[in-house]
């Protein structure tokens, strides 16, 4: 019965996320790491199969009237790039963007950006991936249980959700209420820079040499925070007072360095709170001085 009322909702197609809200209606008790196999059963995949190619492709084969699908996913995935393909091709049957002209590629599971047709349904297959494999819910309830923000709890999520550390860092900083940043580092040139929604502009993007600040050996055990230079990060007009801006670095193998930068935004008002009272309380230059 739930299984007809499910596909009854999703034919009626609509975005990622009237998609995600009517399998999550249906899933009452969906716990991490998410069933994505199950799922892509229940609503009309037939099959999911083993591509023997090389590389990091997957696709989706629909039948003529669209209602049952096939998947197929290279065999050189890791587990969870596997997953995240399977949650992709998923989102690209349910949305009707199956692709005419080849399989996905890996580059296309990590599209965000919309300005052309092709990017656009991308972006949206992934959209409906990383909610689905990290539901806001679940993820909202694991952040809340992490506490404050802490560079060690991404890899934690990427182990309990089964995904891949960028999935979960992306997912952390779509659904983190706290002014934070997260970059991935290789070899001292920046991979991967993002902010939460409450981080101000960063000056730092992808292919850019990262501050000298960024410095560990210990792999696998983060640093403590430490206080790092506002200007080296974000984009800061001159006539700005700097945040207090803090790092914390964990260092993994391979010359890899997950960074996350952290401001304190309560910390920040009452600040700006005191500077603009002491800018109105502050004698105008030429009334002598004043002493209290
Ligand atoms: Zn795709």
């Amino acid at each position: 019965m739930a299984k007809d009322l499910l596909l009854t909702e999703l034919v009626s197609g609509g975005s990622a996320e009237t998609l995600l809200a009517a399998i999550l209606k249906h899933h009452p008790d969906i716990s991490a790491p998410v069933p994505v196999e199950d799922i892509a059963r229940r609503v009309g995949i037939t099959d999911i199969r083993d591509l023997a190619e090389e590389g990091g492709s997957s696709s989706l084969l629909v039948d003529g009237a669209g209602a049952t699908g096939i998947i197929s996913c290279s065999v050189a995935l890791s587990s969870p790039r596997r997953r995240f393909a399977i949650a992709h091709q998923l989102g690209h049957f349910l949305l009707g963007t199956q692709r005419e002209d080849g399989p996905c590629a890996a580059r296309d599971l990590s599209e965000n950006r919309r300005d052309t047709p092709h990017r656009k349904q991308e972006a949206q297959a992934n959209r409906f991936a990383a909610g689905l494999l990290m539901p806001k819910p679940l993820m909202a309830a694991s952040l809340d249980s992490l506490g404050k923000p802490a560079i060690a709890h991404v890899a934690k999520l990427a182990a309990s959700y089964g995904v891949t550390i960028e999935a979960a860092a992306n997912r952390y900083l779509d659904v983190t209420p706290s002014a934070c940043a997260i970059l991935f580092i290789k070899n001292g040139v920046v991979h991967y820079a993002r902010p939460s929604r409450a981080f101000p502009a960063m000056a730092i993007h992808r292919g850019d040499a990262a501050p000298s600040s960024v410095l560990s050996d210990k792999i696998d055990q983060p640093t403590a925070w430490i206080a790092v230079e506002a200007r080296d990060w974000l984009i800061l007009s001159r006539d700005m007072r700097s945040p207090k801006v803090v790092m914390q670095v964990l260092a993994k193998k391979n010359g890899l360095h997950l960074v996350m930068l952290f401001i304190n935004a309560a910390a920040e008002k009452r600040a700006d709170e005191e500077a603009e009272k002491y800018a109105t309380e502050r004698p105008s230059f030429g009334r002598g001085t004043d002493r209290r």
